[in-house]
């Protein structure tokens, strides 16, 4: 509106323009970010007048939003860079500035801008030289920053995992409740017989530190699913998702981030089908999927039934005299899975990843890919959501989008504590031990 702009040399506010945005942003329950440009390129440092001109308004923001401030400067190469300001524990009315490390802008095609002094780049040219050859050093600069995710251990989470440590990530956040098992070893990259009874998260963690080609490597291991509080919150700590799961609830779950908190998710899944007695292949098809922002979700593409998350959510699908009346609706990563599939799938995985940050040629959305295997022949196809998708409602809404997606797990809960380490189960059995022997004392006397 006129007179809200004072244009001489440096651009200012004038006071009645703020207070209309912050009543708009009180109004509708959300926060305020304060937006300008500078001249140059990159991450934009602050002059001395930003400083001041957001130090100032942080406080009437806080107070008026609940949110703290967010302060964003972009440079003339489109590079965002972003500052958040909290209360100073100890001064009244003095706000401190946090720099963000990154900052994320999705479209079809996902742009990090990093922050060199958090975020600094960790890439080893002789190690990477054919990678680095064939996109060049500035993208391994940024893909060595990438925050990724894999949600699921499985023949695919596991491929992965193997196929990102050499392409040159750094940073990853593994998420499984599970442990190895004898029947995985014929299906999983970097696990072995003597890893049977650990927790997957730690043998594929260990695979990744022996295959990394990053000099800086990064794991944050999560035995918990992202249907726990636990897990969900680490996912939000990435970049990118890799759903690697089998089930509807992790699926959901994972799809209302894509959404909610706008990270991207790359899923998968695969179906084989064989005769009545199991003695003989009818078909093998697998697909590869990205869907967040400007994409079909998980939901509307089939990839899992919401009745069915809630089944999941009940406990009702981990009762085997009810899954038996059931039928195979769904792409799974079930039973059926063997490595050269699980491999082909990982790969096509891994390469939506690449049209998704570094959008060859221009492309970043590749559509679902769906490969089939009796006839050699992979299909491509642009989904769309249906008018009415509940997810397209929650954009960016994060944390404010009312819904609780996460719970209690109880299968999780008990494999976790199946492979308690023995000397916890000890102690544990000492402690009940004690206790019966004082309740006995108590009881005699009486
Ligand atoms: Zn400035
Ligand atoms: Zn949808």
């Amino acid at each position: 509106m006129e007179n809200d702009r004072d244009i001489h040399g440096n651009v200012g506010f004038m006071p009645q323009y703020f207070e209309r945005a912050m009543k708009i942003a009180a109004n509708k329950k959300e926060g305020l970010v304060f937006l300008h440009s500078h001249p140059i390129p990159g991450w934009q440092a602050m002059s001395k007048d930003d400083v001041i001109a957001e130090s100032r308004i942080s406080p009437a923001v806080m107070g008026a939003t609940g949110l703290p401030l967010v302060g964003m400067t972009v440079g003339t190469d489109g590079a965002w860079s972003a500052r958040y300001w909290l209360k100073d524990k100890e001064q009244k009315r003095k706000y401190d500035r946090y720099w963000c490390a990154t900052v994320r802008v999705i479209g079809k095609k996902l742009s990090i801008t990093f922050n060199d002094a958090l975020m600094p780049p960790a890439f080893d040219s002789a190690k990477q030289l054919r990678t680095i050859s064939a996109w060049g050093k500035a993208t391994q600069e940024d893909i060595s920053r990438l925050r990724i995710g894999i949600v699921g251990l499985g023949s695919v989470g596991s491929i992965v995992a193997e196929i990102l440590a050499r392409t040159g990530i750094s940073h990853f956040t593994l998420i499984d409740f599970d442990a190895v098992e004898d029947k995985n070893l014929d299906r999983l990259t970097n696990i072995f017989s003597s890893d049977i009874g650990r927790a997957k998260v730690k043998a594929v963690s260990d695979g990744i530190k022996r295959s990394a080609t990053s000099p800086k490597i990064f794991i944050d291991e999560c035995e918990y699913s992202i249907c726990e509080k636990q897990g969900y919150e680490k996912a939000l700590n990435c970049d990118i998702l890799f759903s690697c799961v089998d089930r509807p609830w992790p699926r959901q779950v994972l799809n209302f981030i894509a959404y909610a908190h706008l990270i991207p998710v790359i899923d998968g899944g695969i179906l084989v089908r064989t005769n009545a007695s199991n003695t003989k292949i009818i078909g093998a098809d697998w697909k590869a999927q990205t869907v967040g922002y400007d994409r079909a979700c998980l939901e509307c593409t089939g990839q899992y039934k919401s009745e069915n998350a809630s089944l999941e959510k009940s406990g009702m699908l981990d009762d085997p005299d009810y899954i038996k009346g059931m039928n195979k609706t769904q792409f799974q990563d079930a039973h059926e899975n063997v490595f050269v599939f699980s491999s082909h799938l990982a790969s096509m995985e891994v390469l939506q990843l690449l049209s998704l940050y570094i959008g060859p040629s221009g492309v970043a959305d590749v559509g679902q890919q769906m490969y089939h295997f009796v006839i050699g022949k992979q299909d491509t196809t642009v989904k769309h959501c249906h008018e009415n998708c509940f997810f397209q409602t929650i954009i960016g809404k994060g944390d404010k989008a009312s819904v609780t997606v996460y719970g209690d797990h109880p299968v999780a809960a008990e494999a976790r504590k199946k492979r308690m380490p023995n000397t916890e189960k000890v102690q544990n059995g000492w402690k009940v031990a004690i206790v019966r022997f004082f309740e006995r004392l108590f009881w005699r006397k009486k």
